[in-house]
């Protein structure tokens, strides 16, 4: 795998776009070659020294981390960490998903979802589930939301499959945890990843509630049959998870997932009331996930058509 493939986009009139760029970050340190691995092994385990030393004082309450902020609502966000938001492209103020479990069902289209997101995104096809990667997958209605009291909901709902993925969280767990900021919240609410700066500490995949990250255990690249060489591939070690497509975004397109869904996932601007994503939330019935840990999620799953517009968990 060249250097080059790791660290840039290639657009279609054949230029070479630094990823970092690309994604509205400032450029970092290119991912290592083979020849530079054990170099970057040190590195990445003298990081991880680093890294626990801020937990530490963090947990301690003893001060603050200089390079994170709160929000308004508590959220700690990289505010200092040189990202810049998207100024091209598709933008929001709040990005978020609606995914309608009847048409979803109905189109019976979850391979076709999947595989749009996953050979897109280098995705590595491991069929062990101890060291499976995946990005967004197909869960039952029950085990997706066990919280929830369904005796008496509908058969047809009780039954139903549903695309999971990362929630894009407003208060992300796994931001808060992270001892490098290799996971960051975006101003528009995308929970992102810097993989430079993955320590492959799992502390993030500790804190999600939704079990949505995924540890790269071994070298995905041999698992992977057509690799993209627009995306980036990730190395052993690393943590990966769902994006929101925000490679997509910034070229003006919606998510890979959206597009293969023939209209059973929406995407958009949840804080602009015109948007399709607020007109399907309006007046029906839907939920999140684990909603009462308030944690946020920006995925919302349309239960119904109906007039219960303020029954959004
Ligand atoms: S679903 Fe998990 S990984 Fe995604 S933003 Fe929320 S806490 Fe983080
Ligand atoms: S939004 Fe993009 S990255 Fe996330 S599940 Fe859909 S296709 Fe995959």
């Amino acid at each position: 795998m060249s250097e080059q493939m790791n660290n840039s986009l290639v657009q279609r009139d054949g230029a070479s776009v630094p990823i970092s760029k690309k994604l509205g970050q400032k450029p970092r340190p290119s991912v290592p070659n083979n020849e530079q691995a054990g170099s970057e092994q040190m590195k990445r385990r003298d990081f991880f020294k680093v890294g626990l030393a801020v937990t530490a004082v963090s947990m301690g309450g003893a001060a603050a981390l200089s390079t994170l902020s709160a929000c308004g609502d508590g959220t700690l966000v990289a505010a200092d960490l040189e990202f810049e938001p998207a100024t091209a492209g598709l933008t929001a103020s709040h990005w978020a998903m609606v995914i309608d479990i009847r048409r979803v069902n109905d189109a019976a289209n979850f391979d076709k979802i999947i595989s749009a997101c996953h050979k897109n995104h280098n995705v590595p096809q491991i069929n062990d589930p101890k060291i499976e990667v995946k990005w967004i997958w197909q869960d039952d209605f029950e085990h997706t939301f066990a919280d929830l009291d369904s005796q008496h909901l509908a058969h047809e709902i009780k039954e139903s499959a549903l695309p999971v993925l990362c929630n894009h969280c407003e208060n992300p767990a796994c931001v808060r945890v992270c001892p490098t900021q290799a996971t960051f919240k975006q101003p528009d609410g995308i929970v992102n990843m810097d993989y430079h700066r993955c320590i492959g500490c799992r502390f993030c995949m500790t804190g999600c509630p939704y079990g949505s990250r995924s540890l790269n255990y071994v070298d995905p690249r041999p698992y992977i049959d057509d690799i993209n060489p627009d995306f980036p591939t990730r190395t052993k070690g690393v943590v990966e998870k769902c994006n929101f497509c925000v490679e997509r975004l910034a070229l003006g397109e919606m998510p890979y997932c959206v597009e293969a869904s023939d209209g059973a996932i929406m995407f958009g601007d949840l804080d602009d009331p015109s948007s399709e994503v607020c007109k399907a939330l309006a007046g029906h019935l839907s939920l999140r996930r684990i909603a009462h840990l308030g944690t946020g999620p920006s995925v919302y799953y349309l239960l119904s058509d109906g007039s219960g517009g303020d029954e959004n968990a």
